[in-house]
């Protein structure tokens, strides 16, 4: 776990030497006490799924390992995985640092707690600078950051962010889902646990939910405790299901970033467009934080924009695309169109939104694998209806 190896190393062996793990269904195992028993590489006793199951652990190393961290867990989804980190880090009156552009559901989790708990939540401006003033200024208990914003897919310096990490000592929660590991590596940053909902790129095809907490032994060891606790693990077949998805991560990234660049540009140059969000435009004010900060030369597959025209029209527009589906969620195989003020971004506050260029019409357009010049041709189509 946590190697430097740049495949994707599934290292499972069975006594028939089956090439891919098989799905473990069973509840519970044989146990007649600890030293009886067989255990998990991390040494967790096997006898009982909530606790430690084989199907899920096979998935845990390679994404401990893509991660480049010593240990990962998996979760039913992301926001499991998001509200056993809120079990484990926050007390009664504890402080929480957000950003004010976040996955709408992150936000809504924390901010249900602070009622309930006398929960201080500070949220900032997506930008290292803002980041790490509240840092240095202030103690805080939990701060969940995310690496490449949704929807406006603004491109963090975790690079700097990192170096406040390492001085402050403090641990700094970051969401990768919307760079991947494959794009990101927030580990080499020095940051200590990184988060993905697995339901995006991780599986990829639209077809499985999880969500998963990858950093050092010492904190995943408090976090298993939890999700045994809370019995939130992920479930044998997604387990499968995302396992099988990953192996194909790094060309999928690649490929829908391509084809994101493609259709961003193609945006870029039409009249009915008004703005194109993507960190891969030359003129992105994010374009040289993201040649810095990502592993690859491209800029994943998601991009934002807005046409001219009114709320009913960019509607209109949706409706018009025969290819590209309307849907809320990112990161499969299929194109998926979303008006995010409606979707993700719905519990970001209004003045937020306006602050972070959130506007009613903002589109936001997850690239799947189809060939890029269909997608193309079916944006164009609907386009030129209105
Ligand atoms: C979807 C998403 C989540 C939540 O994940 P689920 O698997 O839907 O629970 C968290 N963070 C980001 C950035 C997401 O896109």
């Amino acid at each position: 776990m946590g190697d430097k190896t740049k495949s994707i190393i599934n290292d499972y062996s069975d006594e028939f030497g089956s090439i891919i793990p098989p799905i473990y269904l069973g509840s519970v195992y044989k146990y007649i006490d600890e030293e009886l028993s067989k255990k998990s590489d991390r040494n967790i006793v096997i006898k009982y799924y909530r606790e430690e199951n084989p199907s899920l652990r096979v998935l845990e190393r390679v994404i401990a390992s893509l991660e480049q961290t010593e240990d990962a867990l998996v979760f039913s989804s992301g926001m499991a995985a998001i509200s056993t980190l809120g079990m484990n880090f926050l007390n009664k009156g504890s402080k929480v640092l957000l950003l004010k552009e976040m996955y709408g559901s992150t936000i809504q989790f924390f901010e249900n707690l602070s009622d309930k708990y006398c929960i201080t939540i500070k949220k900032v401006f997506p930008s290292h600078e803002s980041i790490i003033r509240e840092i240095e200024d202030n103690n805080y208990d939990l701060i969940l950051i995310e690496s490449l914003t949704n929807p406006t897919l603004k491109v963090l310096d975790v690079s700097e962010i990192g170096k406040i990490i390492k001085k402050t000592e403090s641990n700094i929660i970051i969401d990768n889902t919307f760079a991947s590991p494959i794009l990101l590596k927030p580990s080499k940053y020095g940051f200590n646990l990184i988060l993905n909902s697995t339901t995006k790129y991780m599986s990829g095809h639209n077809d499985s939910m999880g969500g998963s907490i990858s950093g050092k032994s010492s904190l995943i060891n408090d976090l298993w405790e939890w999700r045994r606790l809370l019995g939130n693990m992920q479930q044998p077949f997604e387990a499968y299901l995302t396992l099988r998805g990953i192996k194909t991560l790094p060309i999928r990234i690649q490929q829908q970033s391509e084809n994101a660049q493609a259709i961003s540009e193609f945006l870029q140059d039409k009249s009915k467009i008004s703005r194109v969000l993507y960190p891969g435009l030359k003129d992105s004010p994010y374009n040289s934080v993201a040649k810095k900060v990502f592993e690859k030369p491209y800029f994943g597959g998601v991009l934002s924009f807005e046409i001219k025209g009114n709320v009913k029209e960019t509607k209109d527009f949706i409706k018009n695309l025969k290819l590209v589906k309307p849907s809320p969620s990112l990161g499969g195989t299929e194109s998926l169109i979303t008006l995010p003020s409606i979707t993700a971004s719905r519990y970001i506050s209004e003045n937020d939104k306006k602050e972070l260029g959130i506007s009613e019409k903002l589109i936001r357009l997850s690239v799947g694998l189809e060939d890029v010049q269909d997608i193309i041709n079916d944006l164009d189509q609907a386009l030129n209806k209105i």
